[in-house]
């Protein structure tokens, strides 16, 4: 179609050019001295002897018409382009995670599905809209044994609310942060420790590491944060953010297992060192954790960099790892949901 409509416009141009005119019906030619250029009028199909090019302003109408169209035609496919870069963008361009996730500002155990999408960068007005994947939405069903769950959840975080069994985390806390995220989530995040945002607040992950982790949630795995599971090894912030210790996290450890046991997430990722070494009992670095499938009881585990370590090394390569991280882990959710429960 657009072949044609060059090769009418060609031939307008070239008439147009040739002083060729267009004339409505029964008008006599003009000389060329009135303004109509060459003083001819239009050809019309043979046997007729009306009008036989329609469009205002004559020829000369008509070709800008078709070069207008034209025109049109060529600016919606350099859109066309410019918006599908801007889709496949890596991290490591200048946008890095684009920030197109809602935040913590919904936190329904029972996830409303979007179909909301934007292309939006993290700066502008529209850049905390969700850009989710619908084939990522939520597939675990709600239903009577997921408020069984919650309740048994419930229970535990009441539990944790009163633990002491670190003495020093016990005193120095404003309060637990038990976890955040639904009953019947499928992706579990583990990290390391509370900080001081999540001890004011009593909700993992909600600093500025938190921040960057839902930027990977929602623009390197296109889900939302209140569609996954957000817990720490330990509940307690340790004094200046210190790492938990050994001890520590060995007396918070039930408290995980029951949650990884309750959830039953199909894929777990661990963030950080402190997670993964702990969680795997394995003193290997996360360096060279990441990248392959590791294991905890029977449940696919994915290492990568905690996100307060990619905030202090906000690098295009450390961005990539934990790029390519989550989207194996999208993709083995994807396998594990074709397994079935
Ligand atoms: S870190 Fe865990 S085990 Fe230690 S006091 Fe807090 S809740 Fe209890």
């Amino acid at each position: 179609m657009d072949e044609f409509l060059k090769a009418l416009y060609g031939k307008f141009e070239s008439l147009r050019l040739a002083g060729v005119r267009w004339l409505p019906v029964g008008a006599a030619p003009v000389p060329a001295a009135a303004g109509g250029g060459a003083g001819v009028d239009a050809p019309r199909p043979s046997g007729q002897s009306g009008r036989s090019v329609p469009g205002p302003g004559g020829w000369a109408g008509v070709a800008n018409q078709m070069k207008q169209e034209l025109e049109k035609k060529a600016g919606a496919a350099r859109t066309t382009s410019t918006a599908t870069t801007k889709e496949t963008a890596s991290p490591s361009s200048a946008g890095g995670f684009k920030n197109n996730s809602n935040g913590r500002a919904e936190t329904s155990s029972a996830p409303t599905r979007s179909k909301e999408t934007t292309t939006a960068s993290p700066g502008s007005a529209g850049g905390l809209k969700n850009n989710t994947d619908e084939s990522l939405q939520p597939a675990r069903a709600v239903g009577a044994e997921t408020a069984e769950v919650e309740k048994k959840l419930a229970a535990v975080r009441e539990t944790v609310k009163k633990c002491v069994r670190c003495k020093l985390l016990a005193e120095t806390r404003r309060q637990t942060a038990f976890s955040d995220g639904p009953a019947n989530a499928e992706i579990m995040f583990v990290g390391e420790a509370p900080g001081e945002d999540e001890d004011k607040q009593g909700v993992p992950f909600v600093g500025r590491a938190g921040q960057l982790l839902n930027k990977i949630i929602a623009g390197g795995m296109k889900m939302r944060r209140e569609d996954v599971y957000i817990c720490n090894i330990v509940k307690c912030r340790p004094p200046a953010n210190r790492k938990p210790e050994p001890d520590e996290a060995a007396n918070c450890r039930e408290y995980l297992e029951a949650q990884i046991e309750l959830v039953r997430p199909r894929v777990i990722c661990c963030l950080g060192a402190v997670a993964s070494q702990f969680l795997l009992n394995d003193p290997t670095p996360v360096g060279m954790m990441r990248g392959r499938w590791l294991e905890y009881r029977g449940i696919p585990v994915r290492v990568t960099y905690h996100p307060a370590y990619l905030l202090r090394n906000y690098t295009p390569d450390a961005r990539q790892k934990v790029w390519d991280d989550v989207v194996e882990v999208v993709a083995k959710l994807r396998e594990e949901r074709g397994k079935g429960e």
